[in-house]
C-alpha cells in the first residue's frame, strides 16, 4: 500500500545531521537557533566530536521530532520552515524534500545512515557582518561584549553568550570517530565561521581524499569569498562536485558596510577567479549566490539585481534569503513610505526573480515599532567601526527625522 505523506513531513531527520559552531547536534541549521539541540535524558547536548552519534540519532528528542513530522504536526524546533510557508515562501523543508526524498522508513528510529552532513568547524571568521553574532564569528566577541555593557537588551536571545564557550573543540577533534559514520555521506556542507579560513576543514578534506571518499562526495560551501587561495584547487580537484554559495549583501560600499571589514575589490576579484575555475577542467565547480534580505539592503536590492544580471548569471543561481532575527533588522520594520519605495524599485524584476513573495512578506506585518532600536543598534556599530549610515544608506537615514 502506498504511504501517504504527512503534510508537515521533512526528510532531513531521516538522512541529515547538522552541527553548530560549538559542535552541538541539531536536526538542521534552520531549527530554532540555540533551542533545538539534541540532548540526552539528563539534558546534556550531544556533540559531533562525541562518541554517541548513533545514540543521538535514536534519542527521545529526535524520535519526538520525527513522530510529529510523520503525524501532520509542526515541531516547535521547525518553526522557521512553517513560518516561511505561511508567508508564501519556499521553506528549507520543501527544498529538502524535493532534493533528498527517498524510500524512507516510516519509523521514528530509522537506520543511522547520514547522507548529508552539515559540519561547522568552529566560529573562526575574518568578518563581523552586521546581522551576524559571536557564535558564528569570533571577530564579533569583543564588540558584542562592549555592546552588551552599553545596550544589554539588544540581543536578548544571545544573552547567555559569555565568550567562554569552547569554540576550540575542532582542534582536538579526532576524525576517526566521525569516519565510522561517514560511509553513506554524499554531501558535506561547510559554513562558518568562514570555512575557507579554517585549518581543520583542510584536514578533513585531506582525510576524505586519503580514505578514498572524495570522488563520491559533493562539497557544499557557504563562503564570504574573501579567502580563495590557489592551493584550494589541489583539494577540490579530488571531489565529485564543489558547490560554492557566495554570500553577498550588496555591491561595493554597501557590502563593505554590512559585511565589515570586507573589501569589494577583493570580492569581485575572487568571484572572477571562481568563475574561471568553474569554466576550467580541473575542478567541477558550481557557483551560486546568497543575498540576505534585511533592513540594511532592502532599499538597494534593485542595484544588486542589476549587478547580478549584468554578470550573466541565471536567476536560479540566486537565493534571496530573508533575515528573520534579530527582529529590528527584519524588513517588516521598514516604515510604510519606504515599503512603497521598495515595491517601485523591485517590481520591474518580478518576471525573473521571486520579488513578489519578498514584497508580500515585507507587507504582511508592520514592525515599525522596532525602528528606533534599529537606529540605536546601527549607531553603536557605526561608532565602533568608524562607519556612517548617512553616507551609505541616505534614504533610510533621512527617515530618522520622522521618528
Ligand atoms: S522542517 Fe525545516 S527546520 Fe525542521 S528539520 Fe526540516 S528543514 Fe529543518
Amino acid at each position: 500500500m502506498k504511504k501517504t505523506l504527512s503534510k508537515t513531513f521533512c526528510i532531513f531527520p531521516w538522512m541529515h545531521l547538522s552541527s553548530s559552531t560549538s559542535g552541538s547536534l541539531r536536526p538542521c541549521c534552520h531549527c530554532n537557533h540555540g533551542k533545538s539541540f539534541i540532548k540526552d535524558e539528563k539534558g546534556r547536548v550531544y556533540r559531533i566530536y562525541g562518541e554517541d552519534l548513533k545514540k543521538a540519532w535514536h534519542s527521545p528528542v529526535y524520535r519526538k521530532i520525527r513522530q510529529k513530522l510523520l503525524n501532520n504536526e509542526k515541531p516547535e524546533e521547525c518553526k522557521y520552515c512553517f513560518q516561511k510557508e505561511s508567508a508564501g515562501l519556499i521553506s528549507p523543508r520543501q527544498r529538502a524534500n524535493k532534493h533528498w526524498m527517498f524510500e524512507y522508513q516510516q519509523s521514528v528510529t530509522p537506520p543511522f545512515k547520514i547522507r548529508y552532513l552539515d559540519i561547522r568547524l568552529g566560529n573562526q571568521c575574518n568578518l563581523r557582518c552586521r546581522m551576524c553574532d559571536p557564535y558564528s564569528s569570533h571577530q564579533w566577541i569583543k564588540e558584542y561584549k562592549k555592546m552588551k555593557q552599553e545596550n544589554s537588551f539588544v540581543f536578548p536571545e544571545l544573552n547567555e553568550f559569555d565568550g567562554k564557550m569552547n569554540m576550540n573543540w575542532p582542534e582536538k577533534m579526532d576524525f576517526k570517530k566521525l569516519f565510522k559514520n561517514i560511509s553513506h555521506v554524499e554531501e558535506i556542507y561547510f559554513a562558518g565561521g568562514e570555512p575557507l579560513l579554517i585549518k581543520k576543514h583542510y584536514d578533513l578534506l585531506d582525510k576524505l581524499i586519503d580514505e578514498n571518499y572524495s570522488s563520491k562526495i559533493v562539497l557544499n560551501y557557504n563562503t564570504n569569498i574573501t579567502k580563495l587561495s590557489d592551493q584550494i584547487l589541489n583539494y577540490w580537484k579530488h571531489f565529485k562536485l564543489v558547490k560554492l554559495s557566495i554570500s553577498i549583501d550588496g555591491i561595493q560600499d554597501l557590502n563593505n558596510y554590512i559585511r565589515y571589514p570586507s573589501k569589494w575589490n577583493l570580492i569581485e576579484k575572487n568571484i572572477s577567479k571562481a568563475e574561471s575555475i568553474s569554466k576550467g577542467e580541473t575542478v567541477n565547480l558550481e557557483m551560486n549566490f546568497t543575498y540576505t534580505v534585511q533592513m540594511y539592503n532592502i532599499l538597494y536590492t534593485d542595484e544588486f539585481l542589476k549587478w547580478f544580471k549584468k554578470r550573466s548569471y541565471l536567476p536560479l543561481q540566486l537565493s534571496l534569503s530573508i533575515l528573520n532575527d534579530p527582529k529590528f533588522l527584519n524588513i517588516k520594520v521598514l516604515p510604510k513610505v519606504l515599503k512603497k519605495r521598495v515595491e517601485e524599485k523591485l517590481l520591474p524584476f518580478k518576471d525573473e526573480f521571486p520579488v513578489l513573495s519578498l514584497i508580500s512578506y515585507m507587507n504582511k506585518e508592520d514592525w515599525s515599532q522596532y525602528l528606533s532600536l534599529f537606529f540605536k543598534y546601527s549607531d553603536f556599530l557605526d561608532r565602533s567601526r568608524n562607519q556612517k549610515m548617512s553616507k551609505i544608506l541616505p534614504e533610510l537615514e533621512s527617515y530618522r527625522n520622522h521618528l
